[in-house]
């Protein structure tokens, strides 16, 4: 404990205050070694970072060290390669909200922690639905006129004006950083409409490949990480925050390979501030070399999708394949 962290009082899922110390992780992605204690809350289970970086300290985690920040520029002559790559996952993204809901061009739907908001902007192109975008940084955006169709906001989850009512709000992997995420997803319950769908992907603490790497995991991202879920603690927290689980542990659009290769990388030690490039080649002979055991389904819920309502929708699919 130091000036620039601060103790958590209760469990970011459930609020319980009875929780225990469970292990100790460094700073990844970051050049100091400094450790931080994740605690495992002894009413739901949730493992979360009990002592963190205060919110004005966290600036010195997001920098040309923390590779998501960067992009694909950090990968610097293989930078298209990892523009494709990001393309195939907004399309797998795009599908994932086909599959639970019917967009049409009165649909109004919200990304919160768009950063480049290249998934919107596919969606928008697919279905000409109304795109709104939020992020605490403008840099994703800033100067680039392809994203003129899209509204796109500076600020957090509670900056979202109360009298915008969206049918489908998504979160790709912006929950776990979250120093408050009870408090986001009850905001976002308020700019919902009836029926909305919202969909959430997390790091899952099942992951096989924490099971592998132990410590070094790049699903804990530590200190960036406030809270790693499993199926159950992430909907634990859905649930007390006004929303109605409908589907939970599916695979996330996200695929494991990252998550082993950022894992595999740290393990090994790299220069994050440097050019990827260097690395490039390894990441792309680990790809395939690794395909054919990534795609064992023991893998594919190393990053988990969960869908959750606000109440019983007219007219969404999930609400007719579900059953509830
Ligand atoms: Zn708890």
């Amino acid at each position: 404990m130091n000036d620039s962290t601060e103790k958590v009082e209760a469990c970011l899922a459930c609020g319980s205050r009875r929780f225990r110390p469970a292990f100790t992780s460094t700073a990844q992605m970051h050049p100091s070694k400094e450790a931080f204690l994740f605690s495992r809350c002894e009413d739901c289970g949730l493992i979360f970072l009990s002592t963190r970086a205060r919110p004005e300290a966290l600036g010195q985690y997001y920098t040309e060290h923390y590779l998501p920040y960067r992009g694909d520029r950090a990968w610097g002559r293989y930078a298209g390669f990892v523009r494709q790559g990001q393309q195939r996952l907004d399309r797998a993204r795009v599908r994932a909200v086909e599959r639970y809901a019917t967009l049409s061009s009165q649909s109004k739907v919200l990304d919160v922690g768009c950063g480049k908001p290249s998934f919107l902007k596919s969606l928008h192109e697919k279905h000409a639905c109304e795109c709104w975008g939020i992020d605490f940084s403008v840099e994703g955006w800033r100067g680039e006129a392809g994203f003129d169709p899209l509204h796109l906001l500076e600020g957090g989850p509670h900056d979202i004006p109360l009298e915008q009512q969206f049918d489908v709000i998504t979160m790709w992997h912006y929950l776990e950083h979250d120093y408050d995420p009870a408090g986001t997803l009850s905001r976002l319950r308020a700019c919902a409409r009836p029926g909305a769908i919202l969909l959430v992907e997390v790091p899952n603490f099942n992951a096989w490949s924490r099971r592998v790497f132990c410590r070094h995991w790049g699903g804990f991202h530590t200190p960036r990480h406030t809270a790693i879920y499993t199926p159950q603690t992430l909907s634990i927290l859905l649930e007390r925050s006004g929303w109605r689980v409908v589907r939970k542990g599916l695979p996330g659009t996200l695929g494991p390979y990252i998550l082993w290769w950022l894992s595999w990388r740290e393990r090994r030690g790299a220069n994050w501030g440097a050019s990827m490039a260097r690395y490039f080649p390894e990441f792309l002979a680990g790809s395939i070399l690794l395909a054919p055991v990534m795609a064992l389904r023991r893998w594919s819920l190393d990053t988990q999708l969960v869908v959750a309502v606000v109440s019983r929708p007219v007219g969404h699919k999930v609400g007719r394949s579900v059953g509830w």
